[in-house]
């Protein structure tokens, strides 16, 4: 169930903090550890060696420092984040302050479901196709079958639950076909573009045309009212940016990244340039945030990911974006509790 309360408090500390400074980060993202289960073909983490993790008591200063900083809504990943014993603890320390979503491959979800279901406001299972395209391009037969059932007992417990679909050279019009299983699931879809990352298989769409038809399809399915996640806006910005030269203003500092160890990435974990070896509950964020040379990267176009693109995109100006992230949004947390 959605949770007024720390988003109300939320909003509060980042009115009251929020004056007198120009940025504050609005959305964390948190990498659990890097380990996985499986081994996604276009995926650089499962190839990187965990060091010491964060412990349960930092992982609570973490979110302190965070919440300090004015940040309300909470993304824990990885790898997989089901691999971590404390998941549960973690999520229910998140749950009291933040608004929270958790993103898995989905293998391990049946048998972890009921431990988490209580302290997530949202859940992203990874599906890259149907079948065996989608074990293909996830390195692990069996895969697809276990990120469906996992999905089923989410949605059993009435969780939101989002498929999350990654565009890559190899599965370009599977997401047609991801968009009508998740309808007779009865979930959503968001839907991210591969970025080539130098330690893992390049295979972000080549194919300018069948990228740009595929999109275009997506986004009139959007208009028809199917159960994608991104804004209209979101699709449309990727269109005027990579076929009509018109870029996006980018801005990373709406998004906060953290490492497994608790160290801030900047400017985003696609660039990820490290700022030292500190802890982030060792940093004035808001001194970090206001002085960093964030102007650098407001013409960067070079990925697509949604968890910088959309905040990017939002302003009060544009109605259309005001409707769909904070009107409907709030008539359904609202519609929850009556
Ligand atoms: S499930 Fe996620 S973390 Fe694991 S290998 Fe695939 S993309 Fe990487
Ligand atoms: S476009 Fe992507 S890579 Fe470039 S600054 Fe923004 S988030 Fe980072």
């Amino acid at each position: 169930m959605a949770k007024i309360k720390p988003m109300t408090i939320g909003n509060f500390l980042r009115l009251v903090k929020g004056r007198g400074v120009k940025k504050l980060p609005l959305i964390a993202g948190h990498k659990l550890l890097y380990s996985c289960n499986l081994r996604c073909r276009m995926c650089p983490f499962w190839r990187r060696k965990d060091e010491k993790l964060l412990t349960l008591e930092e992982e609570v200063k973490m979110m302190n420092a965070l919440q300090r900083a004015g940040v309300l809504f909470m993304g824990f990943e990885g790898g997989e984040p089901l691999l971590r014993r404390d998941l549960p603890q973690i999520l229910e320390e998140s749950s009291k302050r933040f608004y929270t979503s958790l993103v898995t491959n989905g293998w391990l979800l049946k048998d972890k479901i009921d431990e988490i279901k209580d302290y997530i406001d949202n859940l992203f299972v990874s599906i890259d196709g149907i079948g065996e395209v989608h074990d293909k391009l996830r390195g692990i037969p069996g895969s697809f079958e276990r990120a469906v059932e996992g999905i089923k007992e989410s949605v059993k417990r009435g969780i939101p639950t989002s498929i999350s679909f990654t565009l890559t050279n190899e599965n370009l019009h599977e997401i047609f076909k991801v968009i009508e299983l998740a309808e007779k699931l009865e979930v959503s879809v968001s839907i991210q573009i591969a970025y080539d990352y130098s330690t893992a298989e390049k295979l972000s769409p080549k194919k300018r045309d069948e990228v740009r038809h595929v999109i275009e399809g997506i986004l009139e399915l959007k208009r028809r009212g199917k159960p994608i996640i991104e804004s209209e806006k979101y699709f449309e910005a990727i269109i005027n940016s990579w076929f009509h030269e018109i870029p996006w203003i980018c801005k990373p500092w709406l998004t906060i990244n953290i490492d497994p160890q608790g160290r801030i990435v900047l400017p985003c974990y696609v660039l990820n340039e490290y700022q030292g070896s500190e802890k982030v509950w060792e940093v004035d964020i808001i001194k970090l945030w206001n002085e960093y040379d964030w102007g650098r990267y407001s013409n960067c176009n070079k990925c697509a990911l949604a968890c910088y693109l959309e905040p990017s995109l939002f302003t009060w100006k544009d109605y259309r974006i005001v409707r769909e992230r904070i009107i409907e949004p709030m008539f359904s947390i609202i519609f929850d509790y009556i």
